[in-house]
């Protein structure tokens, strides 16, 4: 614990971004510690398969997180396991209060806490959750071997855990509310190509319902004539998008309709030092490169800011 207090650089979140973000900052000299609550890695840990990252061709999701972490290590990061619960802005240096009652403090603060999974906020999902509901295919597809299961979504996700689960379920239902996806080309051709899934289109989930003690089945609603059915299946996955963690984004901050956090393009927010990158920040594409990317500018930029402040007080 000891000499903790002040530091150049606070990087509130471990994923690819705030991993990323620990190289630059260490790299250019600046004293950084990384606050993580859970295990750092972040989302990617949950994929089965990460295909897109350039350079590495294919590999296993908690591999690349690995790799991250490893890399960030070489440059000796300080890492605690905290949860932070308060950001507080000010005009020298910004204040972070954790779960422990520690009060770390900082020129410049990275925040890099990503989103969390969007329920379907139907009856029965909160009750059934782990009882056959899941938001994760890669943790819980082992369960649900040659059983029937279906998706929610249109996505990228969607699209991605149906392939994964085709492989071990029976059968693969993806239910999507409208008759188009949004995921990408590569994957609906990927999807339309397995045997073992099969899409229904303009649907929804209405219900979950149960069975003893888990799922066995789905009321589902036609969007097109409001019809409703029941439709038997053990196991529901829902991927239909996720919510920006901004619990502890500062008043002052500005945020779009949805919760993400507004940026310059060097990721820094309308607080001067407080900088938001990765799936939290508003931006065209959320993709573990491009939270790379991000994690690199926001260092950059807070190691300029940082030396602009010690310019200021020396003067
Ligand atoms: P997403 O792209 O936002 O897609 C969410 C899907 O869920 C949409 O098809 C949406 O339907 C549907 N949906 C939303 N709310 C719903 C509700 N209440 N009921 C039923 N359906 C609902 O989310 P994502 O697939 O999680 O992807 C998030 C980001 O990560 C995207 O930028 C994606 O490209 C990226 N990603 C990339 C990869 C990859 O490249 N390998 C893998 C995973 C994710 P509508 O289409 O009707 O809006």
């Amino acid at each position: 614990m000891a000499n903790r207090e002040f530091y150049d650089c606070i990087i509130i979140g471990g994923g690819p971004g705030g991993l990323s973000a620990a190289i630059y900052a260490l790299r250019a000299s600046m004293r950084t510690v990384l606050i993580e609550r859970a295990v750092t890695g972040g989302q990617v840990t949950l994929s089965d398969e990460v295909e897109n990252y350039p350079a590495l061709g294919s590999l296993n999701g908690a591999d690349l997180a690995q790799k991250f972490l490893q890399h960030a290590q070489d440059y000796n990061l300080e890492i605690v396991s905290q949860e932070v619960f308060e950001l507080e802005p000010g005009l020298e240096n910004h204040t972070v209060r954790m779960g422990d009652g520690e009060t770390l403090k900082a020129h410049s603060v990275i925040i890099a806490t990503g989103g969390s999974p969007r329920k379907l906020m139907v009856p029965g999902e909160d009750e059934l959750y782990g009882k056959g509901v899941s938001y994760c295919a890669v943790c819980d597809g082992f369960f649900f071997r040659n059983k029937n299961v279906v998706v929610v979504g249109g996505g990228d996700s969607a699209a991605e855990e149906s392939l994964y689960l085709a492989k071990l379920a029976r059968k693969v239902h993806l239910i999507h509310r409208r008759d188009k996806l949004r995921a990408s080309m590569i994957l609906q051709q990927r999807l339309f190509a397995d045997p073992k899934i099969e899409v229904l289109w303009n649907t929804t989930v209405n219900e979950i319902l149960s069975e003893g003690n888990g799922v066995a089945a789905v009321t589902l609603g036609d969007t097109q004539n409001g019809a409703t059915r029941r439709f038997e299946t053990e196991g529901v996955f829902v991927f239909i998008g996720f919510d920006p963690n901004n619990q502890i984004v500062p008043a002052g901050v500005k945020l779009n309709t949805d919760g993400y956090v507004c940026t310059d393009d060097k990721c820094e927010t309308a607080i001067p030092g407080i900088f938001a990158i990765g799936d939290l920040r508003e931006k065209y594409a959320r993709q573990i490169v491009v939270s790379a990317g991000d994690g690199c500018t926001a260092a950059l930029a807070a190691a300029h800011h940082v030396e602009m402040r010690r310019a200021a007080q020396e003067s």
